[in-house]
């Protein structure tokens, strides 16, 4: 199936169809996702593949999804500074808002904050500095084969052993604002799309950023969901295993229909196991009635015409 086909197929799932569809990310990661391009998996985190930038670009294609960004900033100390940065992911086709991710990122990371520094050559500038072989004299040599100069000095000569080497902090934080802010945009998009999908269960954040592209050599395939839908199901009732997003949605329908037909809610969680389809169409009956704005429209609803008569008592 093209990309394109599955979108269409996809264009009117519901939010609760789309945290649920463990099946379908599989199904794109199989058919329209590279590892090494939109996944990797990186030695040391564990089995589960790390979902890369152009990965969570993917999925929202796939679910519809359209990323905002609300960008916080905040300046330390000596020029540094933090992002802090919110993802919003809003269903295109119904305009309902699925869910929020956050990332940040600041200079002071210290991968931003410091970098690996050679010995600079006082003539010429490059960090080409050797220690010369005794044979030749030892001293220290501005190697050409490293970009150097060639200049020679002696040993013990304050100018190049009294150098800082190794973590030396960069001078101006200000020339990683732009990358430290594309990170946290990228963090946070990235943990937008797996609250939403619920991919957390298949894929886990990029721990150690800049993999992308990153292969490892072990081949393996795309993980296998953990839960069968029936216990994903019970889990999204019990608002155990699903995002934070939905979770409110689910609890006040819950609530409401308990207190509407004078039941516990314990009750109802018990009838929507037993009757999933018929405890999802009058869920979204529920959300399309409570749709606070004209335009916000209700996840589609599918007919409960085949429903067993002696179901008939179920409150929704
Ligand atoms: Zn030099």
């Amino acid at each position: 199936m093209t990309e394109q086909a599955l979108a269409k197929r996809e264009d009117r799932m519901s939010l609760e169809e789309v945290k649920g569809n463990v099946g379908l990310i599989q199904q794109v990661m199989k058919e329209v996702m590279h590892k090494g391009e939109h996944y990797g998996v990186i030695p040391g985190c564990g089995d589960k593949p790390t979902l890369l930038k152009p990965g969570a670009e993917k999925l929202c294609t796939t679910f519809r999804l359209s990323p905002t960004y609300d960008i916080s900033k905040t300046e330390l100390d000596r020029g540094h500074r933090e992002y802090e940065i919110v993802c919003t992911l809003t269903h295109i086709p119904t305009g309902q808002v699925f869910g929020q991710g956050v990332g940040s990122c600041s200079t002071m990371e210290s991968k931003y904050r410091y970098r690996d520094a050679r010995r600079k050559c006082p003539e010429c500038g490059n960090e080409s500095i050797i220690k010369g072989k005794a044979e030749y004299g030892g001293g220290w040599l501005c190697w050409a084969k490293k970009g150097g100069c060639g200049a020679k000095f002696e040993e013990g000569d304050p100018a190049i052993e009294d150098q800082d080497q190794g973590k030396v902090e960069n001078p101006d934080p200000a020339d990683q604002y732009n990358t430290v802010l594309k990170m946290a945009k990228k963090r946070a998009h990235v943990d937008a799309v797996l609250t939403v999908t619920a991919a957390s269960d298949l894929f886990t954040q990029d721990i150690e950023d800049g993999m992308n592209g990153r292969e490892d050599s072990q081949p393996r395939q795309a993980a296998k969901p953990q839960k069968d839908t029936d216990t994903l199901f019970e889990e999204m009732v019990q608002a155990k295993g699903i995002g934070d997003a939905m979770s409110p949605y689910l609890a006040e329908f819950i609530r409401e229909t308990a207190e509407t037909h004078e039941k516990t809610e314990e009750a109802v969680k018990k009838q929507a196991l037993q009757h999933k389809k018929r405890f999802w169409d009058g869920f979204n009956t529920w959300v399309k009635n409570t749709a606070s704005s004209p335009g916000d429209e209700a996840p589609p609803v599918t007919g409960a015409d085949d429903i067993p008569l002696e179901d008939a008592d179920v409150p929704y």
